[in-house]
């Protein structure tokens, strides 16, 4: 036992925590309207562990001996629950092919150092023995960045940085914080918390990520507009190399030439492993608060929250869905009683009698913290701009429920899976002004893709992370596919994913905004960045890495 949690190795999060559309009456009408799905049909559980296939690790015992001097033979695993669980993350395809036993090459062994003197031992080592490193967070990711290439014939070893969770130090004069970089969400929050202070980071995916992963794929988190990217929190670092470390102490800023730091962030293990971050943080706040609102149009939803950055409020989340994210919302609600269930109806009918078309509504959640004063002067410069914009407050109590299921939303995908459809997601951002049009030349891009495939498909978008010049757009599409054979899921996958993702670089936006490139987006690349800029990234990664031993299925 090495003291490391991780996710289950079908899907989502941890076992004993499902999605159940039973308590949410409207669903299972929605899901038959929208992708003609019976979510009441029997499903199909995913197989037993003991079914798939796994192949033999190839560890052998030179180097296994090597690695187990370095961290001991406790922690160095090479039984099967222990390789599959580090094979993959948890994009639709990694999903589908852990499903269907697609396991054609998976780590040979998974190491769990203690600290970054064993760190170093193990890079050295796997290095010197001609082996292929891939470091492992949480194994959250969804572009592909920690699958073993299938026709790699040297030794995989991954390396679980779940040992290293602690918060060393915290710099309360300057806001600073040093970290080990395999810390979970949760724990590096309490950490921080019990002492009065938070990084404010807060992905989807807060509870089964970490750190060292956030700043290798440049995370962003729901309340981004206040504290900024993983790429803006991440102040300074330690990186182990193959025979060196590169040391980047905490600066607010510097002019030292090309940002070392920044050529860490967003490496995706390619540049070696992140042992220690210095991450930006801040006080507790005294309140905190989502509100939702709610406009008239998409076109309105947009056009306030591109106010809102441009006035004098600075709220932590800016976020508004489109009308078929709103339907779907309001279809996930549970059922509420008394005055709450005649809340709802009067509303509507009230709006449409001042001329909406409720089908077109897009629901809106704002977020505010700080001391009462300031909740208040906020709230008062959006609310303007809101009803500027055509919109009405709902208030804080669906903001709350928001607030509060939204670490459990993950868990629908699986359930999806299940009962025979496919859910994935894309993101992007560019500039305010592409906005609209990326926006609907996407939505389309989707579905004509599942015209193309004959499927009933469903794509849905909201706009979150807010910036002076631009903002990020994130679809969720789901269909059900034609086949239930795991490869032609997969290609049907592609044929949805690939136009959503043709349609970003097509038109000025980029090809992700939060999840990185991995294998899933390698393919654009160099659409996004240049063919000069491929170049220079690519002779980056050969000066740090010449033999490809550290995670050479990824990035570039
Ligand atoms: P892993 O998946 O373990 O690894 C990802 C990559 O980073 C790999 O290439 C790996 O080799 C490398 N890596 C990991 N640790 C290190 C290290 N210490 N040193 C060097 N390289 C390392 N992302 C967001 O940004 N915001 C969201 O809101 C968000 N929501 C999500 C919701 C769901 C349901 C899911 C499935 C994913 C979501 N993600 C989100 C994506 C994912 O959580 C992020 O990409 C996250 O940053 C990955 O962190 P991890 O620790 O799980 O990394």
């Amino acid at each position: 036992m090495t003291g490391v949690q991780h996710q289950k190795w079908w899907g989502w999060g941890v076992e004993g925590i499902t999605f159940t559309h039973e308590d949410k009456p409207k669903l299972a009408p929605f899901v038959m309207e929208k992708v003609g799905i019976d979510l009441n049909a029997p499903g199909t559980p995913p197989p037993a562990f003991e079914d798939l296939k796994v192949p033999a690790s190839l560890l052998d015992g030179d180097l296994a001996s090597v690695l187990r001097a370095a961290v001991g033979d406790a922690y160095v695993g090479t039984d099967d629950m222990d390789r599959v669980v580090h094979t993959y993350g948890k994009g639709l395809v990694d999903l589908v092919r852990v499903r269907a036993s697609d396991l054609p090459r998976v780590p040979d062994a998974i190491v769990y150092p203690a600290d970054e003197d064993q760190v170093r031992q193990v890079v050295d080592a796997v290095v010197a023995a001609d082996g292929v490193l891939i470091p492992f967070g949480g194994g959250s990711n969804i572009s592909g960045s920690l699958t073993p290439p299938v026709d790699e014939k040297r030794v995989v070893v991954s390396l679980d940085l779940g040992r290293l969770n602690r918060v060393l130090e915290v710099d309360e004069a300057a806001g600073l914080a040093r970290v080990q970089a395999g810390v979970l969400g949760p724990d590096l929050e309490d950490q921080l918390n019990s002492r009065g202070w938070t990084t404010g980071h807060q992905p989807d995916s807060f509870r089964h990520s970490t750190l060292g992963g956030w700043v290798a794929t440049r995370s962003s988190g729901m309340q981004s507009d206040k504290y900024g990217d993983i790429s803006d929190i991440t102040r300074g670092m330690r990186v182990v190399l193959p025979g060196k470390v590169i040391a980047l102490r905490p600066l607010p800023s510097t002019s030292s030439g090309p940002s070392v730091r920044e050529m860490i962030l967003g490496s995706e293990g390619r540049l070696g492993v992140i042992t220690e971050v210095w991450v930006n943080v801040h006080r507790l706040p005294k309140n905190r608060e989502i509100v939702a609102y709610l406009f008239p149009t998409w076109a309105a939803g947009l056009a306030a929250m591109h106010a809102i950055t441009e006035s004098d409020a600075s709220p932590t989340v800016t976020r508004v869905s489109d009308a078929n994210e709103t339907a779907f919302s309001l279809s996930m609600q549970k059922p509420s009683k008394g005055l709450a269930a005649k809340a709802g109806p009067i509303l509507f009918n009230v709006l449409e009698r001042r001329g909406w078309d409720l089908n077109a509504a897009c629901l809106s959640y704002i977020g505010y913290e700080g001391d009462d004063d300031h909740l208040k002067y906020e709230k008062s410069i959006v609310g303007k701009i809101v009803r500027k914009h055509g919109g009405i407050k709902l208030g804080k109590g669906p903001g709350a429920l928001y607030d509060q299921k939204k670490f459990d939303t993950p868990y629908i995908r699986d359930f999806l899976l299940d009962i025979g459809a496919l859910g994935d997601v894309s993101e992007t951002a560019a500039p305010w002004s592409k906005l609209m049009d990326l926006y609907a030349n996407t939505v389309r891009a989707a579905t004509d893709a599942f015209a193309e495939l004959g499927v009933m498909g469903f794509v849905m978008c909201h706009l979150s992370h807010s910036y002076h010049s631009g903002a990020c757009l994130y679809f969720t599409f789901a269909f059900p596919p034609s086949s239930d054979v795991a490869a032609e899921q997969i290609e049907q996958y592609w044929v949805v994913k690939r136009a959503i993702q043709q349609s970003f670089v097509d038109n000025d936006a980029t090809i992700s905004h939060h999840h990185g490139v991995g294998t899933d987006h390698a393919h654009w690349l160099e659409d996004d960045i240049s063919s000069a800029g491929t170049e220079v990234m690519a002779g980056l990664l050969r000066a740090v890495d010449p033999g490809r031993n550290l995670n050479p299925g990824t990035l570039l």
